[in-house]
């Protein structure tokens, strides 16, 4: 599966005033050829810097610029105002099985006058040692029957092509919600061995709820599938907008239609035990421009006001 997406520019506001910046972190890279002196400085925040973790990338520019544009993990991030002026907030998925090592972030700043400025920040992934659990299911969720083969394949390819699609809208804003009140495991990126068969490692957080309990959208955006699939039950699919995508599985029922609009708290669904499961619970995959990565990071990068 190709993780290239198309080369975007973000489009940031042009405004002629020069605000004055105490720089640190860093160093700050100057464009200096020409008039311009615009000055990058990049930061980022991240519970760790390991496989299946958010980082927050913040970039601060002297002036305003007229474009700024980043690229990590051969994906291309775009910017959001981060509240203060001339800070540009973007979000770097670092896919569950990203090899340890110095990963480059490349960001690249246009000044007003249209001198550019490119600049490489560096990340470092640490090595992580995700556990191996061992689950004992239906065995037609380990050796299917010949007739599911086709629609197994078909669900997998449709998945395939749905999450490296970044919107262009950019649906979610502020703090994100749980979708359950339950308390998380945490089964993220853990070997999963099905009656004694590896398959690939686990790659959403699953929550502990009963039955029927409501499912929230953890923030705003568009349903883009919702339906039964083989191993997975019944899903909920929506796209937040710019790469951002949340998965629920198993659920007991759909509360929603494929091209609904919904809000941060809108009920999606219901819990359940639809699929390869051992019991009732939800599971919630989150994808950033196409990376697996720990929704728990989400939630605790940008909770929502007063929890959730
Ligand atoms: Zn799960």
């Amino acid at each position: 599966m190709s993780r290239r997406l198309s080369r975007r520019l973000a489009a940031v506001p042009a405004c002629a005033v020069v605000a004055a910046l105490a720089l640190g972190g860093s160093a700050p890279a100057a464009a200096g050829q020409g008039g311009t002196d615009l000055i990058v400085n990049v930061t980022h925040r991240a519970r760790a810097l390991h496989p299946g973790e958010i980082v927050v990338l913040n970039v601060r520019t002297s002036e305003a610029p007229a474009a700024l544009e980043a690229s990590a993990f051969d994906a291309d991030l775009r910017f959001f105002p981060a509240g203060p002026a001339n800070v540009w907030t973007t979000l770097v998925g670092i896919d569950l099985e990203v090899e340890p090592g110095e990963h480059p972030v490349t960001v690249r700043a246009t000044a007003v006058d249209g001198s550019a400025i490119e600049t490489v920040y560096t990340l470092s992934v640490e090595p992580k040692q995700f556990a191996t659990r061992r689950l004992t299911v239906e065995p037609r969720y380990v050796d299917p029957p010949p007739d599911v083969v086709e629609r197994i394949l078909r669900e997998r390819d449709h998945l395939a092509a749905l999450f490296p699609v970044s919107t262009a809208v950019r649906y979610w804003r502020d703090g994100f919600v749980r979708p359950v009140p339950g308390r998380a495991n945490s089964a993220f990126g853990r070997r999963s061995v099905f009656n004694g068969q590896p398959r690939n490692p686990h790659s959403g957080a699953d929550f502990r709820a009963a039955a029927g309990t409501p499912i929230k959208a953890p923030n705003d955006g568009v349903v883009v599938l919702a339906t039964d699939l083989y191993f997975s039950g019944n899903v909920v699919i929506i796209d937040h907008g710019w790469g951002l995508y949340s998965f629920f599985a198993h659920l007991s029922a759909i509360d929603v239609a494929e091209g609904d609009r919904v809000r941060r708290d809108t009920v999606v669904g219901r819990v359940g035990a639809t699929g390869r499961v051992t019991g009732a619970h939800l599971h919630w995959t989150l994808r950033l421009n196409d990376a697996r990565v720990d929704p728990l990071a989400l939630l605790e990068l940008f909770p929502a006001a007063g929890g959730g």
